[in-house]
C-alpha cells in the first residue's frame, strides 16, 4: 500500500500540551489522521495521511441510520530511551476484521492496517507523551458511507485512524472501584454482536451506565442475556474474580468481547503457574464465595486502564466487599507486569511489543 502524505507545514501544527497531567482520556487529538476508502468496484483506495478534521458524510449514509460501524482501541507507549512501541496490534486488526465480518463489511488487509498505524504514529511521534503511565491512544474506525436508506450493507466504506494523547488512568493512585451488578438491562445475547467492537453495543449500554453512575457506581457488571445469572463483563473491560487461589473468568461465549488485555493476563497467569479457569460462573457462586470468605479479588481488564481493581460488588440491594476492599496481590502483580512489558521497563518474553520508531 502506498500511503499519500499531505502534512501540515510546521507552523500550522498545534503546540503539544505542556501539562501532561491534564490530558484525560480522548479529549485532545493530534494534527493528522489516516483514512482510506472502499467501494465495491475499486476495493480499498486513496490511503492517505492528512490533517485531522471533520469528515463529510451524506445525511443518508448507512452508518448514520443503521449503525454499520466498528472500531478498535490500542495504544502507543514511550519506551526508556525514547523509542515508541505498540502492544499486540495484530490482535486489534484481527478483531476489527471479526467485527467487520459480523456487520457485513469488507475485510481489511492486516499488513496494510498495521503499516498505516505505524506510519501515522511515526508522523505524530512527538505526541506520544513522556510522563509515567501516559500514552497515545489509537482509534481505528470503520463506517458504511453509502447514501441509501434501504436496510442492507453499504457498498462504500471509510476506514480512518485518529490519535489522542491520554493521561495516566490512575491519577490519584491505583484505586479500587464499586461496581453494580446489572439486573434490568442486558448487553448482549447469544447470536448477537457481543463479541464485536461495534458502536451499537455501546449505544445500548449507556442507559444502564448512566443510572449506575447516578447511584455512585463506576460501571455495571453485565450478566448473560438469557438466564441473567452468568457473569459476563464490565462496560469496557473483561472481568475476573479470584476464589481462594484460583482466577476465574468467563469463556469467550460469543457474547463477550475478546479483550487483548484479558488474553495477555491469562497467558501471564499460566506462566506464573497460578490456577486459572475459563468457565461459566454465576452471580450466585460469587455470593457464596463472598459468604464463605473465598471472594479474594475481582478486577477488570482493558486497554484504557490495564487492570481495574474492584472493591465492592452490589447486587439486588446488597453489597459485597471484595477481599479486604483494598487492591489484592494478584491484581497488583498483574498490573505491574503488564505495565512493565508495555512501557519496556522489563524484557518481553512473549514478543508482544511491536516497535514503531
Ligand atoms: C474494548 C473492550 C474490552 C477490552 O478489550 P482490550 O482489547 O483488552 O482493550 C472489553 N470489553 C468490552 C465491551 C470492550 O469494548
Amino acid at each position: 500500500m502506498n500511503i499519500e502524505y499531505e502534512l501540515l507545514p510546521e507552523e500550522q501544527r498545534r503546540k503539544l500540551p505542556e501539562d501532561e497531567s491534564t490530558l484525560g482520556f480522548g479529549k485532545l487529538f493530534t494534527d493528522h489522521m489516516f483514512s482510506m476508502k472502499y467501494s465495491e468496484d475499486k476495493g480499498w483506495y486513496e490511503p492517505k495521511i492528512h490533517p485531522y478534521g471533520p469528515i463529510a458524510l451524506d445525511p443518508a449514509a448507512v452508518v448514520l441510520h443503521y449503525g454499520q460501524e466498528a472500531f478498535e482501541g490500542l495504544k502507543a507507549y514511550r519506551l526508556p530511551g525514547d523509542g515508541i512501541c505498540l502492544f499486540r496490534p495484530d490482535k486489534n486488526v484481527d478483531r476489527m476484521n471479526a467485527s467487520a465480518e459480523r456487520l457485513v463489511m469488507p475485510q481489511l488487509d492486516k499488513d496494510d492496517v498495521l503499516d498505516a498505524i505505524k506510519q501515522l504514529v511515526t508522523v505524530e511521534k512527538d505526541w506520544v507523551p513522556h510522563s509515567p503511565m501516559t500514552s497515545l491512544y489509537i482509534r481505528p474506525t470503520f463506517i458504511g458511507t453509502q447514501a441509501e436508506l434501504g436496510v442492507h450493507a453499504s457498498t462504500d466504506y471509510l476506514f480512518f485512524i485518529i490519535l489522542s494523547p491520554v493521561g495516566a488512568y490512575y491519577e490519584t493512585g491505583f484505586s479500587p472501584v464499586k461496581i453494580l451488578v446489572e439486573e434490568t438491562y442486558t448487553r448482549a445475547a447469544p447470536g448477537g454482536t457481543g463479541f464485536a467492537k461495534v458502536g451499537g453495543n455501546y449505544a445500548s449500554s449507556m442507559l444502564a451506565a448512566k443510572l449506575a453512575h447516578e447511584k455512585g457506581y463506576t460501571q455495571v457488571l453485565w450478566l448473560d442475556g438469557v438466564e441473567r445469572k452468568y457473569i459476563e463483563e464490565v462496560g469496557t473491560m473483561n472481568f475476573m474474580v479470584k476464589f481462594g487461589d484460583t482466577i476465574i473468568t468467563s469463556p469467550l461465549t460469543g457474547s463477550i468481547l475478546p479483550g487483548v488485555t484479558r488474553d495477555s493476563v491469562l497467558q501471564i497467569l499460566k506462566d506464573w503457574g497460578d490456577p486459572v479457569e475459563e468457565r461459566l460462573y454465576t452471580i450466585d457462586e460469587v455470593i457464596e464465595a463472598y459468604q464463605s470468605g473465598d471472594l479474594k479479588e475481582a478486577f477488570g481488564t482493558g486497554t484504557a486502564a490495564v487492570i481495574t481493581p474492584v472493591s465492592e460488588l452490589c447486587y439486588k440491594g446488597s453489597c459485597m466487599t471484595v477481599g479486604d476492599g483494598e487492591v489484592g496481590p494478584t491484581t497488583q502483580r498483574l498490573y505491574d507486569e503488564l505495565v512493565a512489558i508495555q512501557y519496556g521497563t522489563k524484557d518481553d518474553p512473549y514478543g508482544w511489543r511491536v516497535p514503531v520508531c
